[in-house]
């Protein structure tokens, strides 16, 4: 097999062992913010670090960045923790900005001693309105100044719960009129009085995202922070917080950057999935329509195939959009392999053989799965009555039209050619049962001449005695174009027919099948078992595309 080359990452981590670099010290981490679901574009960012963990031995620290009480919550952080564990990785501390609160607020007063830091008191419009331009510099805020003793009781203060929100925060001191706007004096702690998931009630004052994370990492002694492009200019902030620290005992992370997952026809932002489960959109965070994972999950997808979807994805520092088709090829080509094949009638139609003897049922074979023969075959019923599915007859024959039509011939599957002869219509003119006649020398695999006759087409179906109803949820992109968001607000590019849920029909042994075991039903595509309900309900995955064609042909 042909060896892959290293993606720049390996090569990076590569090139510091080189240079003395002790591979023992290798730590890397996955850090969600408990504000939301996993998305697919999370799937990348977890593989890239479990990834690296595995070829190197390292351990991967799971961190909760929950440094936002007011939109985090514990619920995320078990849906969190067991979707990646479905996905098969396994952390090794589980680990919470939370935890490091005592020591970020001594730190802050490290600042405020060294006056590094200083309290404002001005109100967040003001701030913001001497923040400057990328190409003007910002105004110092008449604050900068105020001694270091008035800013460390300030703090005490705020720390004590007596500020209210808004009235001060504790901002770096660093540049007013630095190049990087992230070093324009940035806001480290602001008060709030939130309840938080894991420290109740004890935090009156709430360090930001940015004063947290670098540290977070440094606290972890995780030798490689990788995140996403965006962070690039959060680097030298990083290291500035450290710089001022120092005297430090640890080793400095050493953090880069890659590209962020952007996937065709799919959001991949927290916010704009919490605004479709809020609103109602769709069903909850794992509706089978979102790209969450756990929404992926009830939809059928597997965890093998996520991540060869994020390995063949790989990793680099271009930005681009991955067409959601290759997420599909990578579900298709598990399933094709996985998946047992089953019998399944979407939107039945009857179908009456007229000929057939009625009270007569005929035993007839079909290969479980034809990818790995050893599973070998199973009976199923041929009858007078039978179901197929409603479009594969039309009444008129045209030259498009290769199925069931008056007249014409067709193949059903594993069992006869049947021959449509008369149409039976309800009183609103629309079809309602095909009466039709067989050749009962056309059985398939009999050895007779007329078993390997060719005929138009070959479609399925189901023995009407042995037909259990059951509800199909079958699903549509859900979103009507290829970006959404990006010309009307996503909740205008929703697609209003993304789901639809069919009563069908399925064989009986379905009844008893594994909630969450998945199916090839035969022509229509992959289905899973859904395990949250008592009824029997399957979800579509994935259409079938062409495996029909070289399996039955
Ligand atoms: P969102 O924009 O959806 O809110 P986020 O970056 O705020 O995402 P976090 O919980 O902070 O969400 O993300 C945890 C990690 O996942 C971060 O390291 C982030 O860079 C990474 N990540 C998030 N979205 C993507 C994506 N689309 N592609 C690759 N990595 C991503
Ligand atoms: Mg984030």
């Amino acid at each position: 097999m042909k060896k892959k080359g290293l993606n720049f990452l390996e090569q990076i981590i590569d090139g510091d062992i080189k240079k003395g670099y002790e591979k023992k010290h290798l730590r890397f981490r996955f850090p969600p913010e408990p504000n939301g679901y996993l998305h697919i574009g999370h799937l990348k960012a977890i593989c890239v670090n479990f990834n690296l963990g595995e070829k190197y031995s390292a351990p991967v620290n799971l961190r909760f960045d929950d440094t936002n009480p007011e939109k985090e919550a514990k619920e995320y952080v078990e849906a969190i923790k067991k979707d990646i564990e479905w996905l098969g990785f396994k952390w090794d501390k589980e680990c919470y900005a939370s935890d490091y609160f005592q020591q970020l607020y001594d730190w802050a007063h490290v600042l405020i001693e060294k006056d590094l830091a200083y309290v404002d008191s001005q109100s967040s419009k003001e701030i913001a309105s001497q923040k400057g331009t990328p190409t003007e510099p910002g105004k110092n805020s008449p604050n900068r100044t105020r001694p270091t003793e008035e800013s460390r009781l300030l703090f005490e203060e705020m720390h004590s719960g007596k500020m209210k929100p808004g009235e001060h925060v504790l901002r770096a001191k660093i540049d007013m009129s630095s190049p990087n706007m992230l070093m324009r004096d940035p806001v480290i702690y602001r008060s709030m009085s939130s309840h938080h998931h894991r420290t109740g009630d004890t935090w009156k004052i709430y360090p930001l995202y940015d004063w947290t994370h670098g540290e977070s990492d440094y606290i972890e002694q995780v030798s490689h922070s990788l995140c996403t492009l965006e962070f690039e200019p959060h680097r030298e902030l990083y290291d500035w917080f450290l710089d001022a620290l120092e005297p430090l005992k640890g080793r400095r992370p050493k953090q880069r950057e890659f590209s962020r997952l952007n996937l065709s026809y799919t959001i991949t932002s927290k916010r704009l999935l919490a605004e479709l489960v809020s609103s109602g959109a769709v069903q909850g965070w794992d509706d089978p329509r979102l790209p969450t994972i756990s929404g992926l999950r009830k939809r059928g997808y597997t965890p093998k195939a996520l991540r060869q979807f994020a390995n063949t994805v790989g990793v680099s520092k271009r930005e681009n959009v991955i067409d959601v088709s290759l997420l599909e090829f990578c579900i298709r080509a598990d399933l094709n392999e996985s998946a047992p094949r089953a019998r399944a009638v979407l939107s039945p139609l009857k179908v009456t053989i007229k000929n057939f003897p009625e009270n007569k049922t005929e035993e007839l074979e079909f290969e479980i799965n034809p990818q790995k023969k050893e599973l070998g075959k199973r009976k199923v019923f041929f009858e007078r009555e039978l179901y197929i599915e409603r479009d594969d007859f039309q009444e008129e024959d045209d030259e498009n039209f290769y199925r069931l039509t008056k007249g014409q011939e067709v193949r059903l599957k594993n069992a006869y050619i049947i021959k449509a002869e008369e149409v039976i219509k309800n009183k609103d003119n629309e079809v309602e049962e095909v009466v039709c006649s067989y050749d009962p020398k056309s059985k398939s695999g009999s050895g007779t001449e007329e078993s390997s006759r060719k005929v138009k087409a070959t479609i399925h179906w189901l023995g009407r005695a042995e037909a259990v109803t059951a509800k199909v949820n079958v699903y549509d992109r859900l979103f009507k174009v290829s970006e959404p968001g990006k010309e009307k607000s996503i909740t205008e590019d929703l697609n209003e027919n993304s789901l639809e849920t069919l009563d069908a029909f399925v064989e009986p042994y379905l009844k008893d099948a594994e909630p969450g075991s998945s199916y090839q039903f035969q022509r229509l595509g992959y289905f899973i078992k859904e395990k949250d309900t008592n009824q029997l309900v399957f979800n579509k995955t994935i259409g079938l595309r062409d495996s029909w064609k070289k399996e039955n042909g």
